[in-house]
């Protein structure tokens, strides 16, 4: 199909782009990465075509995360070329573009304008673009939200409650921007002892439901801290391709992101 509607490069307002929904959270570390990818993964499991950009340019990780750190993109018609992965989802993150550990202390309108090359590659197959976008909110966030107008955002937030406060802005950063909040996702949700099968909360449980209610959005489900989830994304085999209670945790997850 001519989905690329007469697109010409460096005439970035007739790109036709296909749905984008960015992921986002308060702060780093609260496992944004890990649902961007899984959640990409998960989507194209459900039979969409999907394309994963990392926009988390100083922290990026999806390279690793799918199994791509080694790969260098090429370019055709001046706009980059996706990266494919093992797992059906092509990507395109900062870490294809720099070298192996390179810092990036970027201004904003440098930042603005390499996230703009990863959005506007050949993404022309997609049905879907998951975008994981870097933590905060801030100018590159809003630029980004203003200029790709993403068809709904995910915010994800562990149960604690800096993580919360800081989800909450993360809300008023997509309402500013016009983006439909599609729900919260509470990662890192109880621990399930490998060993003796207790389970534990040890960042609390249950507050991000209560958060959602709060601020009157979805909830869209838990995902527990699980070593395996971990592991695998070190390794570079998201667990949301494989088999199990998390494959189906995300599985669940995506089903409500794409209804
Ligand atoms: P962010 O993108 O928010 O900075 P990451 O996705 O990089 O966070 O996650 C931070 C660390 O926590 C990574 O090592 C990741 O593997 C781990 N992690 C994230 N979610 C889970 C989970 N549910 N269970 C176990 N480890 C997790």
């Amino acid at each position: 199909a001519d989905r690329e509607g007469g697109a010409q490069a460096g005439d970035p307002g007739k790109l036709a782009m296909p749905r984008i929904i960015a992921v986002g959270s308060g702060k780093g570390g609260v496992g944004k990465s890990t649902l961007s990818v899984n959640l990409a993964v998960a989507l194209a499991r459900l039979g969409l075509k999907v394309g994963l950009v990392d926009a988390d340019i100083y922290g990026p990780s999806q390279a690793r995360l799918l199994g791509t750190e080694d790969e260098k993109p090429v370019a055709h018609d001046k706009r980059l070329v996706p990266i494919a992965s093992r797992w059906g989802v092509p990507v395109l993150s900062m870490a294809h573009l720099t070298k192996a550990g390179q810092a990036l202390a970027w201004r904003g309108p440098m930042a603005a304008g390499a996230l703009t090359q990863l959005l506007e590659a050949h993404w022309e197959d997609a049905d879907v673009l998951v975008v994981d976008l870097p933590p905060g909110t801030g100018d590159v966030q809003l630029t980004i939200l203003h200029k790709f107008k993403p068809a709904g955002a995910v915010i994800v937030s562990t149960p604690q409650d800096l993580a919360l406060i800081d989800a909450t802005r993360a809300v008023e950063l997509f309402a500013k921007g016009k983006v439909p909040v599609l729900g919260l996702v509470e990662n890192m949700s109880g621990y399930i002892c490998p060993h003796c099968g207790e389970e534990s909360d040890p960042f609390g449980c249950g507050g991000a439901e209560a958060e959602a209610d709060r601020l009157g959005i979805a909830f869209l489900g838990r995902i527990p801290l699980d070593i395996a989830i971990r592991k695998q994304s070190d390794a570079g085999v998201p667990v949301a391709a494989g088999q199990g209670a998390q494959a189906d945790a995300f599985a669940a997850l995506a089903a409500r992101v794409r209804d």
